[in-house]
């Protein structure tokens, strides 16, 4: 195999073999074939597309590329989610107790945010003592007693994707259906549950634009998952405005805390109630999503979705008083409202440029080396179709000065769109893939 003979040929447009892919990938993981040859073929690819057998060919390369999560001690059933990504997308805070206080066994690997957001790893870490590295004999050690474990992917575990993904990300090259496809389901299949929902996000805040992007995106992993023997469906949800009120590390967490304790109402919680319903249909512990969904709610109301978020802080050796008392969470030392500037309506939301505006405060990270503000952030309490006051409070920015919350306000106020006449909602979940 000549590198530079596949990479002429995906910049012609011709399929590659499996067994090139394979090869290609393998030797990029042990560092044979340099990034820049990588580069050069990811953008071919990434112009030229790759059918489905190549995209095949690419997943079962990536998962080779390292080892898998044996679960067979546990007893199950074994669930994973996963989100395609967005802004205010702190879910799996909530849905993973859900679905452990409903029978799953909630197996959910996660990672750190690069970009203008924290990932579940950095929200977790806000809670002081919280530990988010697990060894895998401690990983099955306490899903097997308390249900769920949320952590950091193991090394070996798709190394391959470790390196393209950081490669992709510094080359242009992540928005590609057969790449993310390829990225999510070899972590996902690697990470051995036995079902698995995706939560493929569609809007200004997410990597598919459109609907139908987001729906080819959502067939393509179902049809690997399905293909691999795991119970996998996908739902197409709603990321034209930051998906909670708040956006940040630790505001999530409180946000998340609030939701259990069954404080609040919103997209986000009926978000959350959704997905746990899926996975319950999905993993046989409910006889459809909407008999799971009711279920979770009872869950949530009880109390006994905090709870096992409480077993959970514990068990990974965080604070669990954070459950009552959430101002033990890092808090910015300004809050500084933001106000309407006019009588309107909500009409649009630049979700990605919200998402900048945290990061810009210091709730992300543009290289794997930056540290994140834990404490910073923002909250956006008005939603698409809210009619507003001029001069009315829509939102707060946490930051560590005031020149950084009036810098804030201006990078939030400036991506939200009004209109004089009423706005309809989009819709908060668009479609529901299975396999065909
Ligand atoms: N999430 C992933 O895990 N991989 C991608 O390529 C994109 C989103």
């Amino acid at each position: 195999m000549h590198v530079v003979d596949l990479i002429a040929a995906k910049r012609d447009g011709h399929a590659i073999s499996a067994d090139d892919l394979r090869q290609l990938i393998l030797d990029y993981t042990t560092k044979d074939i340099p990034d820049y040859q990588m580069a050069a073929f990811l953008m071919a690819g990434y112009l030229r597309g790759f059918t489905y057998d190549e995209t095949v060919a690419l997943t079962d390369a990536m998962l080779a590329s390292g080892g898998r999560l044996d679960l067979s001690q546990l007893s199950g059933p074994t669930v994973d989610k996963h989100s395609t990504g967005g802004v205010g997308d702190s879910t799996t805070l909530v849905v993973a107790p859900l679905a452990a206080e409903l029978g799953m066994q909630m197996i959910k690997l996660s990672g750190r945010g690069l970009g203008f957001t924290g990932g579940t790893l950095d929200k977790l870490e806000s809670i002081p003592g919280m530990r988010t590295q697990l060894t895998a004999k401690e990983l099955i050690a306490q899903v097997e007693r308390i249900a769920l474990a949320v952590c950091a992917q193991t090394d070996d575990l798709v190394p391959a994707d470790r390196a393209m993904y950081a490669l992709r990300d510094v080359t242009a090259t992540v928005g590609n259906t057969a790449l993310i496809a390829s990225s999510i389901m070899s972590k996902k299949l690697a990470g051995g549950a036995h079902a698995i929902l995706l939560d493929v996000k569609v809007g200004s805040g997410a990597f598919m634009k459109t609907v139908s992007d987001a729906t080819e995106l959502a067939k393509v992993c179902v049809t690997l998952g399905s293909n691999a023997g795991r119970a996998t469906r996908a739902v197409i949800t709603d990321m034209s405005q930051p998906l909670a009120d708040t956006v940040g590390n630790a505001i999530e967490v409180r946000e998340a805390i609030e939701v259990l304790r069954g404080d609040r109402q919103s997209r986000f919680v009926d978000l959350c109630l959704a997905l746990v319903g899926h996975l319950a249909a999905l993993s046989g512990v409910a006889t459809d999503a909407e008999t799971g969904q009711e279920r979770a709610s009872q869950a949530l109301h009880s109390g006994a979705g905090l709870d096992r978020f409480r077993r959970l802080v514990e068990a990974q050796g965080g604070d669990p008083h954070v459950v009552e008392d959430t101002s033990l969470l890092p808090i910015a030392p300004i809050v500084h409202d933001i106000h309407a500037p006019q009588d309107a309506w909500l009409a649009t939301v630049d979700t990605e440029a919200v998402g900048r505006a945290s990061g810009a405060l210091g709730a992300g990270r543009e290289t794997k080396e930056d540290v994140i503000d834990l404490a910073v952030g923002l909250a956006l309490d008005a939603k698409i179709g809210d009619r507003v006051q001029r001069g009315e409070v829509i939102g707060r920015i946490f930051a560590r000065s005031e020149d950084a919350a009036r810098g804030g306000e201006h990078a939030v106020l400036d991506a939200l769109g009004w209109s004089p006449r009423p706005v309809v909602a989009p819709p908060l979940i668009h479609d529901v893939i299975e396999h065909a």
